[in-house]
């Protein structure tokens, strides 16, 4: 398909409203629950289901992904807070940004605006970073957190260990915590080293006095085991899939929150 019939259909998929948030849970060690990450979904009329690594990284390429960010973020922050005045309980919630997009510039007003326009408490926010491309720049990047954390709004690093900058971004970043990727998660059994790397990265994360999540996790066993080594929160099908708010509405009577 052509680039801007892509973006155009994209575009018509926020404006139908057919592009929505997904929420899935954050658990913590006893299994409460202690948050939701926000995941976009695309039930497309005609296409069936796009999933996010279909239209994500196009968007960024083509430097509109920013328009799904806040689309998704206001959306998720208005549906959230609108659940939690009904329960009369708080979680925090948790949205996918990616790096490219905090330095374009009026992000931290931006999200204030959203905040205030959907009343959901900065403080119950956290923004995970996602790396869209090779070269941000930090110092840039470092400031807009600095301003993020200051409004009290979490600032935490997506799929930690994988991505091409993790150790500088822990270098040159003021972070709270780190998302352990998936993909070391899911070989944490088989063998020494991705074993080494996930008790390593959450030692680093402690001394570097930052939380961690571990995402991706699917049995039992890897649960137990990333608590052993003392990650604080998990995340993963073992808990729960990405459900719709009315499928959250449904699951957070059943489960106990942090
Ligand atoms: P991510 O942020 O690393 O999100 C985790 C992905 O793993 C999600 O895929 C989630 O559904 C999936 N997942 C959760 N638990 C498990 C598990 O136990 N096993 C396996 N195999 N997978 C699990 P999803 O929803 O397809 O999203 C893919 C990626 O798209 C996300 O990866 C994120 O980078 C991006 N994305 C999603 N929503 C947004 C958004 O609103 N904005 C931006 N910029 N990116 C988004
Ligand atoms: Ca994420
Ligand atoms: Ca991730
Ligand atoms: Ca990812």
């Amino acid at each position: 398909m052509r680039n801007e019939k892509y973006m155009f259909m994209i575009r018509r998929g926020i404006e139908e409203g057919q592009i929505r948030p997904n929420y899935q849970p954050l658990m913590s060690g006893c299994g409460k629950v202690y948050g939701f990450e926000v995941l976009v979904r695309w039930p497309h009329p005609e296409q069936g289901t796009i999933p996010p690594n279909k239209f994500i990284p196009f968007a960024e390429e083509e430097g509109f992904v920013d328009e799904i960010d806040r689309y998704v973020c206001e959306y998720a922050c208005r549906e959230m807070k609108q659940l939690m005045d009904a329960l009369g309980q708080k979680f925090i919630l948790s949205v996918n940004v990616s790096a490219k997009h905090i330095v374009k510039g009026h992000y931290v007003e931006e999200l204030k605006a959203t905040l205030e326009r959907t009343g959901f408490p900065a403080d119950l926010l956290a923004v995970e970073i996602t790396e869209s491309s090779l070269v941000i720049n930090l110092k840039e990047a470092a400031q807009v957190i600095e301003q993020l954390r200051e409004l009290g709004i979490q600032v935490w690093v997506d799929d930690f260990g994988t991505i091409y900058s993790s150790l500088n971004y822990l270098r040159n970043l003021p972070l709270d915590t780190i998302k352990l990727d998936g993909s070391f998660v899911k070989n944490i059994h088989d063998g020494f080293v991705d074993r080494t790397i996930c008790e390593t990265i959450i030692k680093l994360a402690h001394d570097l006095d930052l939380k961690v999540v571990s995402e991706g996790i699917e049995y039992e066993e890897q649960f137990t085991t990333l608590k052993a080594m003392g990650c604080e929160y998990f995340q993963g099908y073992h808990f729960q899939k990405p459900m719709s708010l009315d499928e959250v509405k449904q699951y957070i009577t059943t489960v106990k929150v942090l």
